[in-house]
């Protein structure tokens, strides 16, 4: 492919009136749309709910199941037909090499659902931190059979982590599937013992509202209250289905918060980029965190200061084969997963990088090297020491750089410090600290009150997620030498 050369937009081009005016009317004749994100301990049978989900609402052949079945089958390994589904679209994807981010699309009653990370990925957590900021829901898959829950429950299991790590990216919604109930004989003991733990788990420590989580009874396997109802489960009235709520927050939750987020200052953080094959175009891969944008629309690339004019829109995940009429749209507003293409003589490839911001032409976002941060601890082996070096990631960056300066304990519960300058941070604690970029690197940044996805991030260190946190005040390069 050959590379672009980044010259200025045609005059001509730039300064046309937009053609749209996003009022909330015309957001209401937007169709409804989902993301979401699957998390849950290894084995707790995700990919087999996933595979289920997407069979029984018709995205996938009967034939290829069948195939997979007999493939499967012949390894001895009859029940992962279904995880297979997943892989093998995963597989897929990478043959094509489209875009990197593990999506898979599926439509029921006029709604579009993305599944944002699914599962098949084996280093499972800097794929899950990218992917989290994307969804607009968790699906957390518990094990249910006997011991089963209580391992993933434990100080290394998965289970805790992820619901942390979740909640902290910004996932206020979390639909629990209490998975394998099969195994257990549908025993309502059960379900009632793992629904009242993890309740007070993720509202307590993790800090969901009661009213933002749903527990729901499954077989992924069997596909018991996936899609279609167990009909002769007595104690379960409520007849909910996997789907039946992602539907049920897809149209009575998400459109409501819509209403005000499209309002905003466009908002973009770059997830993908790529030259499109055979074109003069650059794709630009996201999911919009704030305001609106439409075909025609001058937008500023954040830090290198670029600007660029939309050409197309398209949503993500998009069978064009199938949803020819939704494979373009000439307008997208907060919340959508999008692929923008662009002039490619208007950007210089080499000046962008996944984790850049997409924002007005006049937007005032600065690059940053050094910020101060309110952070949680997570379960660390060794406390947290100043100069302590970590990777910071938000969305599909990571950047190093050290917690410089540890400025205060903080209480809880009040936010307000309890001790200033401490010598070191243990598990658990929430604390004011500075963190720095290394060398002269920066990042496009926001406080945390301005903008959720701009302003909040996690700390890994060794593979293991050591804090999360959300950005108070940047601190100007003025401000940094002593
Ligand atoms: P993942 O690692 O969370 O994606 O888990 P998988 O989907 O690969 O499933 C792990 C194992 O649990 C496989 O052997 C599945 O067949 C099995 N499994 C998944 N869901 C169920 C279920 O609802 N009932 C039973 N009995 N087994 C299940």
């Amino acid at each position: 492919i050959k590379k672009p050369v980044a010259s200025p937009l045609p005059k001509s081009t730039s300064s046309a009136p937009l053609k749209y005016n996003i009022s909330s009317e015309l957001v209401q004749t937007k169709k409804p749309s989902l993301s979401f994100v699957v998390i849950g301990h290894v084995d707790a049978g995700k990919s087999t709910l996933m595979g289920r989900l997407l069979y029984d609402v018709g995205a996938v052949d009967k034939h290829i199941i069948d195939k997979y079945a007999k493939e499967s089958g012949n390894v001895g390994k009859g029940s992962f037909a279904l995880a297979w589904v997943m892989d093998q679209t995963e597989e897929e994807r990478n043959r094509g090499v489209t875009i990197d981010i593990a999506v898979s699309t599926f439509y029921s009653n006029g709604i579009q659902f993305t599944i944002v990370d699914a599962p098949g990925h084996r280093d499972f957590v800097p794929n899950m931190i990218a992917g989290s900021s994307q969804a607009d829901v968790a699906v957390l898959v518990v094990d249910s059979a006997t011991n089963a829950f209580e391992s993933g429950f434990s100080l290394d299991g998965q289970t805790k982590e992820h619901a942390i790590l979740v909640r902290s990216l910004g996932v206020d919604r979390i639909l629990v599937a209490v998975n394998k109930l099969d195994t257990v004989d549908w025993s309502f003991d059960r379900f009632e013992e793992i629904r009242i733990q993890l309740t007070e788990f993720l509202t307590k420590v993790v800090g969901f509202q009661l009213s933002k989580i749903t527990f729901i009874p499954v077989s992924g396997l069997n596909g018991d209250n996936v899609v279609n109802n167990k009909s002769d489960v007595s104690w379960y009235s409520s007849k909910k289905t996997i789907l039946s709520e992602l539907e049920s927050i897809a149209i009575n939750e998400k459109s409501y918060s819509l209403k005000k987020d499209h309002e905003k200052d466009f908002r973009m953080i770059i997830a993908n980029f790529y030259a499109v094959p055979h074109t003069s175009d650059v794709a630009v891969q996201g999911k919009i965190d704030s305001g609106s944008v439409q075909i025609g629309q001058l937008l500023k690339v954040i830090p290198s200061g670029m600007v660029t004019q939309v050409r197309s829109i398209s949503p993500i995940g998009e069978d064009s084969s199938t949803n020819k009429s939704e494979s373009k749209r000439e307008w997208a507003i907060a919340g959508d997963n999008i692929l923008l293409s662009v002039p490619a003589t208007s950007i210089d490839l080499d000046k962008v990088s996944v984790g850049d911001v997409l924002a007005n032409q006049d937007s005032n976002i600065e690059s940053v090297h050094k910020f101060t941060s309110r952070i949680v601890v997570f379960d660390v082996a060794r406390p947290l020491l100043p100069g302590t070096k970590v990777l910071l990631h938000r969305g599909r960056t990571n950047e190093p750089c050290k917690i410089s300066r540890l400025v205060s304990i903080l209480d809880k519960s009040t936010g307000t410090p309890i001790k200033k300058k401490p010598r070191f941070l243990s598990s658990g604690q929430t604390a004011t600290v500075d963190i720095e970029l290394e060398g002269d690197q920066t990042i496009p940044l926001d406080t945390f009150s301005n903008s959720k996805e701009l302003g909040r991030f996690v700390l890994r260190k060794g593979g293991s997620t050591i804090a999360a946190g959300v950005v108070d005040s940047l601190i100007s390069s003025k401000e940094n030498t002593p």
